[in-house]
């Protein structure tokens, strides 16, 4: 392997630390900063990140609260608890987690939440601020990433960035934030013709796809950055990203792996996007 690593769980550690001490300096003035994670239904994968997200979130010495509700919930429950929430100054941060059962609006969900604690960053306040530029909470996966690049000194200015995937948790809003640090960027989806020659051109390629091998090494400038975002299965059941991980390790300058990667730096972004609220609040 040629590329070195970078290592989403030990930087994830040390933004962890660093929470923990905002944390402590919000308890010392006698506020308890705390997120409400919303959970609708049964979702086998939900279950497990809402419950890595309250985990998370007390280790750091945030209060948690778990609302858990059957998937037959109707839309105007849900909503009336968000509002009650969104009244509720000991709340700081309020998450839904997707998916939602279907005859949940998810966007009317989202758009329910006070903007000011919208520590996913989906709500359309959070998007047009990134947009324009404006401070917001930005979402925690491509905040996650941008966290990364920043962890190696790699300057973006100038650079040629490739987006792999447009979804608006992921794609577009790493594209903005890229955008935002003076990269050249291009977004491709599954409409883009031609692929490998968009990549082949790319000093930095963010991989958001959701299917395995979207990136094999023929694809990878010598020496380009690769972040991984995708989470896949292989063969043997093991998670995977969506980067062909030991051939493109054999020519890109940096990678980030599956697991341990952009999974656990997204996971410490949420904890940032609190603590941001909390402090907000509090000021
Ligand atoms: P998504 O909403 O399904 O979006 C996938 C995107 O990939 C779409 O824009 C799609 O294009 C594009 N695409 C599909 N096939 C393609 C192809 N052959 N070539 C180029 N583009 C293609 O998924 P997402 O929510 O953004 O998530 C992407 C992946 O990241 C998933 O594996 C997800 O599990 C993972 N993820 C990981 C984390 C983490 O914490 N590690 C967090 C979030 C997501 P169209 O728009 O044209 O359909």
């Amino acid at each position: 392997m040629t590329a070195q690593l970078i290592d989403g769980n030990a930087l994830a550690r040390t933004v962890r630390a660093e929470v923990a001490g905002r944390v402590a300096a919000l308890q010392q003035r006698g506020i308890t900063p705390r997120l409400t994670v919303f959970l609708v239904g049964d979702n086998p994968a939900s279950q497990v990140y809402v419950r890595n997200k309250v985990a998370d979130s007390e280790q750091t010495g945030l209060a948690a609260t778990l609302e858990r509700y059957p998937a037959a919930l109707p839309q105007a429950e849900l909503l009336a608890r968000i509002r009650a929430l969104n009244a509720d100054a000991r709340v700081h941060g309020i998450l839904v987690q997707l998916p939602l059962p279907v005859h949940l609006d998810a966007q009317a969900v989202i758009e329910t939440i006070a903007p000011e604690k919208d520590v996913d960053g989906f709500h359309v306040a959070s998007a047009g601020a990134l947009m324009v530029g404006r401070p917001g909470f930005r979402p925690c996966t491509p905040y996650g990433c941008m966290k990364m690049i920043e962890s190696i000194g790699y300057g973006l200015k100038g650079k040629h960035a490739v987006v792999i995937g447009r979804s608006n948790i992921v794609g577009k809003p790493m594209a903005l934030m890229l955008l935002a640090q003076n990269a050249t960027v291009t977004v491709c989806h599954s409409a883009t013709r031609d692929l490998a020659r968009h990549t082949r051109e790319a000093d930095v390629i963010v991989a958001a796809v959701g299917k395995r091998n979207v990136l094999t090494a023929d694809m990878v400038k010598p020496g380009a950055l690769i972040i991984d975002v995708g989470m896949n299965r292989d063969d043997a059941g093991k998670l995977c990203g969506d980067v062909d991980f030991a051939g493109v390790s054999q020519v890109a300058g940096w990678i980030t792996p599956v697991p341990g990667g952009v999974g656990p730096m997204t996971r410490a972004m949420l904890l940032v996007n609190t603590i941001e609220a909390a402090e907000a609040a509090a000021s």
